[in-house]
């Protein structure tokens, strides 16, 4: 058993102790929390589609079709045609054969890589790519090399020194990093696991939706779909949904079907949940200039920050201030809480110890003077 009384000191004294918020209502780009309303930077709403009537009218009419539970697993009752259109419409979306649901990004990552990878497997994985990858390569008991963050040099190095000694290899990355707002080089990772014979797994948590003409990711963007064996994102984030998608081989699909225990054993989602994420894909071709304009939004935000001064980095939605000290973090947030913003400090272990940070999430939701008048406000909050 954990030693539950020092660990929590321990929390509160070094200022990682974290605590819930919870809110009382919540509209895109807003939230209210102890009575006030606040600009919310914190939210992965990245569209701005989280209220939107059409995904609000699909989930009420399955609703009304299919009752509110999942009933079973999808291998048992809990399957149903929702299911089925919505992982079509994925694997046409990402440009794959196959597309298949699971619960959630988090469930998706520990239960994938392990029916992929096990003993007598290596994992290459970038040094920034999320716990739920880490946990997943945990939990395949395959041998972990992770490679500096985004240093292709460096993976190369690893490859040419440990490959041959495993009977196969994964090569695992976000397609963007969810601290850091940048991308990784994907043109780089498939050469190299063509060159070293692997299989490459790319996680679109903070893509799906947003990059690419047709806003399906990175991998589309580069034109790389068809090189990446297995392209896994979620419906949590800009798609304004729940839960995780795959998209693959028909075979790998099937093989996932009856190996993956994050798919076998655990309740289907709820039909009205599955129907708000396929009208979730239907807007995202129906109404590009969300992403149009949330990418632009963002590159104003991150350039004027860069002219304040200010420690940034990426070139996505997502925007880092890197503060290099928790208590500069933790103070910067509380000011700007105070002025109406909802901004919350990043710490160690989520980020390196030496870049604590503030993170902005942007979203289409967030109007042009809102940024302005924030950019404004960060600069009069200095510390
Ligand atoms: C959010 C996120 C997940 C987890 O997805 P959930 O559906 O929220 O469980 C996985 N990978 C990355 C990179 C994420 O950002």
């Amino acid at each position: 058993m954990a030693d539950v009384e020092s660990f929590l000191k321990d929390r509160k004294e070094s200022g990682l102790f974290r605590i819930l918020h919870p809110a009382t209502s919540r509209v895109s780009g807003k939230i209210a929390i102890d009575g006030r309303e606040y600009i919310d930077l914190s939210s992965n709403d990245y569209l701005g589609l989280s209220n939107h009537p059409k995904i609000i009218q699909a989930q009420k009419q399955a609703l009304d079709e299919f009752g509110t539970s999942g009933v079973a697993s999808r291998i048992l009752s809990g399957d149903s045609n929702l299911h089925h259109v919505l992982e079509e419409k994925i694997a046409s979306f990402k440009n794959k054969e196959a597309g298949l649901v699971l619960n959630s990004g988090y469930q998706a990552n520990v239960s994938i890589i392990p029916a992929l990878a096990g003993k007598g497997s290596a994992v290459f994985s970038d040094r920034l790519n999320h716990a739920s990858i880490i946990d997943g390569i945990m939990l395949s008991q395959s041998a972990l090399f992770r490679f500096r963050h985004n240093d292709t040099a460096h993976l190369e190095e690893l490859l040419k020194k440990e490959r041959a000694r495993f009977k196969d290899a994964l090569i695992i990355t976000e397609s963007v990093f969810s601290m850091d707002g940048d991308k990784a080089s994907l043109k780089e990772l498939v050469a190299l696991k063509k060159q070293y014979d692997c299989k490459i797994f790319v996680d679109e948590a903070h893509a799906t939706g947003i990059f690419g003409k047709n806003g399906s990711g990175v991998a589309e963007e580069s034109g790389l779909s068809q090189d990446i064996d297995l392209i896994m994102g979620t419906f949590g984030k800009a798609l304004a949904g729940f839960g995780a998608y795959i998209a693959t081989s028909q075979r790998l699909k099937e093989y996932l079907i009856n190996s993956c225990r994050g798919f076998i054993y655990s309740t289907a989602l709820p039909p009205a949940v599955i129907a708000g994420n396929i009208a979730a894909l239907d807007l995202i071709k129906e109404e590009p200039e969300r992403r149009r304009g949330l990418l632009k939004l963002s590159g104003h935000f991150r350039n004027a920050l860069r002219d304040l001064g200010f420690d940034t980095r990426g070139e996505s939605q997502i925007v880092p201030l890197i503060t290099k000290d928790v208590t500069k973090a933790v103070i910067f947030s509380e000011k700007l809480r105070e002025k109406g913003y909802w901004v919350l400090p990043i710490r160690p272990p989520t980020v390196p110890k030496n870049a604590p940070r503030l993170r902005f999430s942007l979203s289409y939701a967030h109007s042009e003077e809102t940024l302005t008048r924030l950019i404004k406000d960060i600069y009069e909050t200095k510390i």
